[in-house]
C-alpha cells in the first residue's frame, strides 16, 4: 500500500489537493468535485455527484460507492 500524500486541514475544514493529484486526475482551478464517505474512508472524486444510470444530479440513494436517483429506482422497482 503506498504511503500516500499526507495534508493537513485547516481551522475552516479546508485541505489542499496536492498537485501531483491535481496533475494526474487534470482538475483545473474552480472544477467540481465530489465528496462522500465510504466506511471510514473520504472519498473525492472529480465532478459532481451524479447518478450512475442516468447521470441525474438529483441523487436520492447510494449503494456502496455508486449514486442512484428516485426515478432510476422507481424505473428498477418496475422490471
Ligand atoms: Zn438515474
Amino acid at each position: 500500500m503506498s504511503k500516500g500524500n499526507v495534508s493537513k486541514i485547516d481551522n475552516l475544514g479546508r485541505v489542499v489537493i496536492p498537485k501531483s493529484i491535481r496533475k494526474a486526475l487534470n482538475i483545473e482551478h474552480n472544477d467540481e468535485i465530489s465528496m462522500y464517505v465510504d466506511g471510514e474512508s473520504l472519498i473525492i472524486k472529480k465532478g459532481y455527484r451524479a447518478c450512475s444510470l442516468c447521470v441525474s444530479k438529483k441523487i436520492k440513494h447510494q449503494i456502496g460507492t455508486k449514486f442512484i436517483c428516485n426515478d432510476c429506482v422507481e424505473n428498477i422497482k418496475n422490471l
